[in-house]
């Protein structure tokens, strides 16, 4: 019996940013929990060494700690994405199982856990005695594969009547791009210290809105305080893995790169054509990233030319 357990809260059959990084914290082994749990552990695959599967429908962290702690006390660490969900769950299930909750690792190693504070610009490390519970900033991972896997394992936990109580969800609505976690955006843009101040990143926001993508910065933008730290992307900020990455006057130092993932396609607006974020990219344009964002803006915002046919697209 493995001596960590990650637990998985499932939304119809989709895992949360985070997941994997979860699951190989705990070398393994996995609890998932939520509706479409069979179709969450096939996107999990060899990743999974030991797997349990919970299917219940709703959301309802508040009534499933009590179930959750007993099935879980057996586990010295109790590991959990740092997703909106997670971090519900987590600290109800920490306090059912009268545990420490240690919140936002992103290093973990031999008792000590590694947070970060400031937004990514402190390390603090909390040493680690006895059973705890934590949650694992939610960071683009390649998984770790376990050939010999024993394929999902179904558990019916017991909810009782009469114990805690969960918000009632009136209305799930879809992300707001401008606001949504950079970890799950399919497509981003990111602006660097080329742009020349913070209103241009409201431009930048509108345009990223307009094309379907999130915004995120450099750290000497967010260090600026034009944007907020959790925007920030990089190895102190958040570890993205877009399909594709739009960056606009960024030079491409490696401690931002190192937290860009593998995104499909690089496009890169730069004065400068050797900086490193250039020689990254598929697409390298050389041109001023404040005239090319005004540009786009205005572009954007034309109505689409009526076709042959007097449609619009
Ligand atoms: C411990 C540590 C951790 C760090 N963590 C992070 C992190 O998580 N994330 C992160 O991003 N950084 C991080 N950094 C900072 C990192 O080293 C770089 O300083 C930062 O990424 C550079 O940001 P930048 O590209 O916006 O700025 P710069 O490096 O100053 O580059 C600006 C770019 O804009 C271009 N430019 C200028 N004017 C224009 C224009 N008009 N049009 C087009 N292009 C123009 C320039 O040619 C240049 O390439 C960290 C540093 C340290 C020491």
């Amino acid at each position: 019996m493995p001596d960590a357990l990650a637990i998985v809260c499932v939304r119809s059959g989709v895992l949360p940013s985070g997941s994997l990084r979860a699951v190989a914290a705990a070398g393994g082994a996995a609890l998932l929990v939520g509706d479409g749990t069979d179709e969450a552990a096939a996107h999990l695959g060899a990743s999974a060494s030991d797997l349990w599967v919970w299917e219940t429908s709703g959301f309802s962290p508040g009534r499933w700690a009590a179930p959750l702690a007993e099935f879980v006390e057996r586990f010295d660490a109790v590991i959990l994405p740092g997703s909106p969900d997670g971090r519900d769950l987590a600290p109800r299930l920490a306090a059912e199982l009268g545990r420490p909750l240690v919140a936002g690792v992103v290093e973990h190693d031999d008792g000590v856990l590694t947070v970060s504070a400031w937004g990514g610009s402190v390390m603090v490390d909390v040493p680690v005695e006895g059973p705890v519970v934590w949650t694992v900033q939610p960071v683009a991972v390649t998984a770790e594969s376990h050939e010999h896997g024993t394929g999902p394992q179904p558990v019916d936990l017991e909810i009782r009547t009469g114990g805690a109580r969960d918000a009632v969800t009136v209305e799930v609505l879809a992300p707001d791009l401008s606001t949504m976690d950079l970890v799950e955006a399919p497509r981003l843009v990111g602006g660097g210290a080329g742009l020349d101040g913070p209103g241009r990143f409201e431009q930048l926001a509108a345009v990223a809105g307009r094309i379907g993508a999130a915004m995120g910065a450099t750290r000497v933008v967010t260090d600026r305080g034009w944007l907020a730290h959790e925007r920030q992307i990089g190895t102190t900020g958040v570890v993205v893995d877009p399909a594709l990455y739009l960056a606009f006057g960024i030079s491409g130092a490696v401690q931002h790169t190192a937290g860009l993932g593998d995104p499909d396609h690089i496009i890169s607006i730069n004065t400068e054509p050797h900086c490193p974020m250039m020689s990254m990219a598929d697409v390298a344009i050389v041109a001023d990233a404040n005239e090319t964002i005004a540009e786009l803006a205005r572009l954007l915002d034309e109505p689409a030319p009526a076709d042959s046919t007097g449609a619009t697209a």
